[in-house]
């Protein structure tokens, strides 16, 4: 009998042989098997870490709300819907995953997921709002295009990139991954052609919707390693599998011609036959008035599928930016555009200023574009243009002040340069001009 001593795992016993290598430590060894359990152990552990982080600091919908509002301007109605959605979807996850494993059989009600679909008009802050609540309640967001999406095996984004876009942010956490925020842009875009419209049924769009309905029912998503980042997550070379169960999804659309549909439906019942169909054009309907009077029936006529409808129960409403919005958009959030410009003057020790005409004529402008607040910065990207070539090689300046025929193209903007000596400008033109 030979007496080779053949190391056992120190774990569970089992014997080293050609086929069950183990790993030595210092004092033991382990086998695959049991690096494999430790592992998951352990990452159930990071598991229950992001949760409880979660679990403190979650605001109430008004906290939410009051959160929003220093960088949301407006759409009030909106940001109680998506505090309430916001809100209900975590305590729900705090809660189940604090009671986890405890032998929970009796809870029978099971609180459905509350997936929100926002509606309104481009440029109105649904990208703003989604993305600004990710960061209020501290989980990893990401934002997907539905337009590129594609089937899968067609050209394209196939909708599990969404997925793997979340991972990345959340640094390849698969965990706090779960619990993210995903928000889908562009949704009525990939309706089918509207059920009015006869002729072409654009099929792919169908298809998206329904591989995006999957992911937002909940499903396990096997994430291709190709293209991921790897950071940190410690999974190896393994494919990651990711449970869309509690992500929550945003969709969000402009929907043009929803309010035309519903105030058609809405408007005047006295009105009977052809009558009622005149009627309505000239009355329009609030965000408040619109989202109670909206019914599945009118997105559907957007090519909506009904399952995909049915997965977003809460539906909140934006309302148009009007000029005042706009004027307080530039100047009122926390990162407003006005202050980021007025910041980046004074790195230059210049102060920058907008006479509040100029604030109504910019807004105004931008109205014009017809694309809500977003054509405000190429606005002023375009007014201070030529004042940010020149004032980082003229000393002297001390105050730019931004009036409404600069905005208009009729003037200039006022440089004001301080109390300097003649001949130390002097210097400074000649040496500009080298
Ligand atoms: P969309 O509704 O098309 O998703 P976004 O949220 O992307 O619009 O808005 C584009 C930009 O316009 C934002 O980054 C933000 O700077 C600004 N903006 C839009 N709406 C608002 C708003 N209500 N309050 C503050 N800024 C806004």
């Amino acid at each position: 009998m030979m007496h080779i001593h053949t190391a056992r795992c120190s774990f569970c016993g089992t014997q080293q042989s050609p086929t069950t290598p183990l790993i030595a430590g210092a004092e033991g060894h382990i086998c695959e098997a049991c690096v494999r359990l430790a592992n998951q152990v352990v990452t159930s552990w990071g598991r229950k870490r992001t949760l409880s982080d979660l679990h403190t600091p979650l605001p109430t919908p008004a906290g939410i709300k009051a959160r929003l509002d220093d960088y949301v301007i407006g759409q009030d109605l909106a940001k109680e819907i998506l505090a309430v959605a916001v809100y209900n979807h975590y305590k729900r996850l705090t809660h189940e995953s604090n009671n986890a494993g405890i032998g929970n059989e009796t809870e029978t009600v099971e609180i459905g997921k509350s997936n929100v679909l926002m509606l309104g008009p481009s440029g109105t802050g649904k990208t703003l709002l989604a993305s600004t609540l990710a960061k209020i309640v501290g989980v990893p967001f990401a934002v997907a295009d539905a337009t590129t999406l594609t089937q899968a095996g067609y050209v394209g984004d196939d909708v599990e990139s969404i997925l793997v876009r979340l991972v990345d942010v959340a640094e390849g956490n698969i965990a706090r991954a779960e619990w993210g925020i995903v928000y889908i842009d562009e949704i009525d875009k990939i309706a089918r052609a509207s059920e009015s419209a006869t002729v072409v049924r654009d099929v792919s769009g169908e298809g998206v919707q329904q591989a995006l309905l999957k992911l937002v029912e909940g499903t396990q998503v096997k994430l291709p390693q190709k293209g991921r980042k790897r950071s940190g997550g410690g999974e190896g070379g393994e494919e990651l599998t990711l449970d869309t169960r509690n992500i929550l999804f945003i969709a969000g659309g402009a929907f043009s011609g929803l309010e035309e549909y519903v105030s058609r439906r809405v408007t005047p019942k006295q009105g009977v036959g052809f009558h009622a169909d005149m009627l309505d054009s000239s009355k329009k309907l609030s965000a408040s008035e619109l989202l109670a009077e909206t019914q599945p029936a009118d997105l559907r006529r957007f090519g909506l599928i009904p399952e995909f409808i049915g997965r977003f129960p809460v539906i909140a409403m934006l309302e148009e930016l009007n000029e005042e919005a706009l004027v307080r958009i530039l100047t009122e959030p926390r990162n407003a555009l006005v202050r980021q410009y007025k910041k980046l003057f004074n790195y230059e020790n210049v102060e920058l200023e907008f006479t509040p005409e100029a604030l109504k004529a910019i807004a105004h402008k931008a109205l014009a574009r017809g694309t809500g607040a977003r054509g405000l910065r190429s606005i002023q990207e375009q007014i201070l243009r030529r004042c940010m070539f020149e004032i980082p090689s003229r000393k002297t300046v001390v105050r730019c002040i931004v009036d409404e025929a600069a905005v208009n193209g009729k003037g200039e903007i006022q440089v004001i340069d301080g109390e300097q000596p003649a001949e130390t400008k002097d210097n400074l033109q000649s040496a500009n001009g080298e």
